[in-house]
């Protein structure tokens, strides 16, 4: 007998989130590593779940998702986005937005496909795209601004090039996609068979009056597009794991054939409960704002310690440089931190598949005042 397997991910170990909240709850220390609010959700979507439930909506729902639920989203995105999409053939309710990239990467992807991949980037995207036995073809953001540099996207691709990979907001670094980004990306895909891979997750959490720049804008792009949802960042409720992607209809016919085999259908209450919810458009419409000012307490908590704050624009995340610090590796240093003074940070490089270090770590400021205060006491003696 051989029970041995050939790993199908031998580079990939345990995710810096499972060790960093695994670590910060170990020692009791404040977490602003993994992105998840520490405050509650609204009790009034609690209790439209509780509701669902108690009216015997626990059964499956159909496997593209709740037809009300998809009704209410395609009136969200004609009301944000000036985009007609068709509920019915163009929206498939998934579990969470990472499940929705993963499908589909594996919806298109063949063996020896390549994908444009900008680091750093969430973490599941480049095991995401080797898994499909594509190749992740790398391009870093320019530091310290994270943006795209279009001309090495022009020199990189190839015949083979099958996807482009996009994160606005992006994780880690808060940078978003400005106007010039699309109308670079637009000429570069015209005529091309390239896809997009729009992450999308954080598009209400934009700041400073800037606009979200979805692909969901541009039809030229949206056709091309897979553009990926969370409801667990809208909501604050990271826990529920629901998410949605919306694509063409002839794609989300692959999408499904994918998704029907895997996940099938997903949580059936909080779909109904979405699809009311979903009316209240001052929950998501105030949700930049809010986020903002937690950016901006933050940041004016940290003016006296040593770090330097990178700019963000959008997300749960502000990233800082701490070389006036120390010059150990960033992931040496999150873990002392951690340790020494009872702050859980992510280090940066983890979002880089070779490791790239440029002495900076990441914080989640999606956090109560007093928990962003308490994190801020710690660092202050640094
Ligand atoms: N993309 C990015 C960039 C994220 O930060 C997250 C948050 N985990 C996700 C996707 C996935 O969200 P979900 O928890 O709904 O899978
Ligand atoms: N998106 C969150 C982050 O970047 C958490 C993701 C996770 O725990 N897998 O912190």
């Amino acid at each position: 007998m051989n029970l041995h397997i050939q790993s199908k991910l031998p580079s990939v170990g345990t995710t810096i989130f499972t060790i960093m909240s695994g670590l910060a709850a170990k020692l009791n220390a404040v977490n602003l590593g993994q992105g998840y609010p520490d405050y509650s959700m609204s009790p009034e979507l609690v209790a439209l779940v509780n509701e669902a439930m108690k009216s015997d909506f626990n059964q499956y729902v159909p496997m593209q998702g709740y037809m009300p639920l998809r009704e209410a989203l395609a009136e969200k995105i004609e009301f944000l986005y000036n985009a007609s999409v068709n509920p019915d053939t163009q929206i498939t309710i998934t579990p969470g937005g990472t499940y929705a990239i993963y499908t589909a990467l594996t919806t298109v992807l063949q063996p020896g496909d390549e994908v444009i991949v900008f680091q750093p980037c969430y973490d599941s995207y480049i095991p995401n795209v080797e898994i499909n036995g594509a190749v992740a073809v790398l391009i870093d953001l320019k530091f310290p601004e994270y943006k795209i540099d279009w001309n090495e996207v022009r020199q990189k691709i190839t015949p083979k090039t099958r996807m482009i990979m996009l994160n606005t907001p992006h994780n880690p670094s808060g940078s978003i996609l400005m106007q010039d980004d699309i109308d670079q990306l637009r000429s570069i895909v015209k005529d091309s068979n390239i896809f997009i891979l729009s992450d999308e997750v954080y598009e209400h959490l934009v700041f400073d009056d800037l606009p979200h720049q979805s692909m969901l804008r541009y039809p030229d792009l949206a056709e091309r597009s897979f553009v990926c949802f969370s409801f667990g960042k809208t909501y604050h409720c990271t826990g529920w794991k629901l998410g949605y992607c919306i694509t063409s209809p002839e794609l989300t016919v692959e999408f499904r054939k994918v998704h029907q085999f895997n996940c099938f259908s997903c949580h059936s209450p909080s779909q109904v409960a979405l699809s009311t919810f979903l009316k209240n458009k001052e929950a998501y419409l105030s949700l930049g704002a809010m986020m903002q000012k937690k950016r901006d307490y933050f940041i004016g908590l940290m003016q006296d310690t040593r770090f330097e704050l990178l700019s963000s624009k959008g997300s749960y995340f502000i990233c800082a440089k701490y070389n006036r610090i120390s010059d150990e590796k960033d992931s040496d240093f999150a873990i002392r931190i951690t340790k020494e003074y009872g702050v859980a940070v992510i280090p940066v490089s983890v979002f880089y598949k070779n490791q790239t270090d440029n002495n900076v770590i990441r914080f989640c400021f999606c956090k109560k005042e007093e928990t962003l205060e308490k994190a801020v006491a710690g660092l202050r003696k640094i």
